[in-house]
């Protein structure tokens, strides 16, 4: 026995954001370097009321072990609130996971063996590369741009070997900001009609659209191979752990056979809360109210970008979520303008974690919902000044 440790988690990477997190608790130093929803739209006195309702309720059975699809009406609300965006998911279709993100590992769990080929977004989720990575897949990156995915580049991957799954976030993308169009969407649709590939649509930031107009989900385009992921973290709040996973029902049947083996069920108590607090509170205009702050920082950061930064940066322009992507020119790396960065006080997330096969690239993630508008332009310039300085001393 040559490690204590199994193979399964050797090679996987420890999460590079939260090593990079600890340094942002110094108060002096701007973070663009998070993902986190802004705390001040958590409804905390809300949430308060609903725990009282819960108690009121449900009594002590709330406190018993329950069901692994989980709380029933809560899923009703789910497929209802689908259906009025043109979405029809029965709710038989519908599994509470403990976010997303668990979302991710039982599927992971349920349809992937080692060495199955996995397609998945260049640059991609971190999350979804860790989540996966457990279940050695064998990794197929696909680059996407402001359009959405590269459609020669798929081609290519799926001749090469027709893959058995794709992971994508075709809205506001984590990291890059970048959303599919609709023409993207029925042409990436159009091309895995001829495969057997199933899809993983993880969808957490599709109700924070500050601008443009809602796109066509993948699960209305492929109805039959798409698992559906969302999640109330980025609306409500991330630390119930509260997210859902809607599948067609041949497949939601072994799905429901790992979450059992993984935890039973997700906690009815976090559910049966946020049940309680749909039914009271006007949840639209809640995510009125986070979109249009996000959006207004988004703003914030798109314009000092535009007057500070060289012109030679390159960035997305997000139409909501909560992030945008910055490639500096090709003679420079994130890494080293992180060291020069920190120095004066402002952090961000260099590129390489969400890349499978790349380092030291020249590619940053920079998160605009916690910090305010005014402290965006001061980080943004800060930022800039850094970047000058590595610049010079390449010329
Ligand atoms: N998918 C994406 C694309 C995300 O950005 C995140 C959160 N950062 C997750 C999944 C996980 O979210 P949850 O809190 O629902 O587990």
């Amino acid at each position: 026995m040559d490690s204590i440790f199994s193979d399964r988690i050797t090679d996987v990477p420890r999460s590079f954001i939260r090593e990079i997190l600890k340094v942002a608790i110094d108060p002096t130093i701007i973070s663009f370097a998070g993902g986190l929803p802004n705390r001040a739209f958590f409804p905390v006195d809300e949430l308060r009321d609903a725990v009282g309702r819960v108690f009121d309720i449900n009594g002590r059975d709330i406190f018993q072990y329950s069901n692994s699809e989980g709380c029933l009406q809560l899923r009703e609300y789910i497929s209802h609130r689908y259906k009025k965006q043109n979405l029809n998911i029965p709710v038989e279709n519908i599994l509470i996971t403990s976010g997303s993100q668990q979302g991710l590992d039982l599927l992971g769990k349920t349809l992937l063996n080692e060495g199955d080929g996995l397609i998945i977004e260049q640059p991609g989720y971190l999350g979804a590369i860790q989540a996966f990575s457990i279940y050695k897949p064998a990794f197929c990156p696909v680059p996407v741009s402001d359009d959405g995915m590269n459609l020669q580049a798929l081609q290519q991957v799926i001749e090469s070997g027709e893959p058995k799954l794709m992971y994508t976030v075709p809205n506001f993308q984590n990291p890059s900001g970048i959303s599919y169009t609709e023409q993207n969407r029925a042409d990436v649709a159009h091309i895995l009609r001829k495969t057997k590939t199933l899809l993983i649509e993880d969808d957490p930031y599709r109700e924070l659209r500050f601008r443009g107009s809602g796109k066509t989900s993948f699960q209305a385009l492929l109805p039959d191979r798409t698992i559906l992921l969302g999640s109330f973290s980025k609306i409500i709040v991330p630390g119930f752990r509260l997210g859902w996973l809607a599948a067609p029902a041949h497949i939601m049947e072994k799905i429901i056979v790992a979450k059992q083996a993984t935890d039973l069920h997700t906690t009815h108590f976090t559910q049966s809360i946020i049940y309680h607090y749909l039914k009271q509170n006007n949840l639209e205009d809640h995510i009125a109210r986070i979109r249009d702050a996000y959006g207004r920082q988004c703003q914030a950061m798109l314009d000092s970008i535009e007057q500070y930064f060289p012109k030679s940066v390159k960035y997305t322009k997000p139409e909501g979520g909560m992030f945008l992507w910055a490639e500096l020119p090709d003679n420079l790396t994130a890494l080293e303008l992180f060291e020069i960065a920190v120095k004066d006080r402002v952090i961000f997330v260099p590129g390489d974690p969400f890349y499978v096969n790349k380092t030291n690239t020249n590619t940053l993630r920079l998160n605009f919902s916690c910090v305010d508008a005014e402290t965006i332009t001061v980080g943004i310039q800060r930022l800039a000044r850094a970047i000058n300085k590595l610049m010079e001393t390449k010329s």
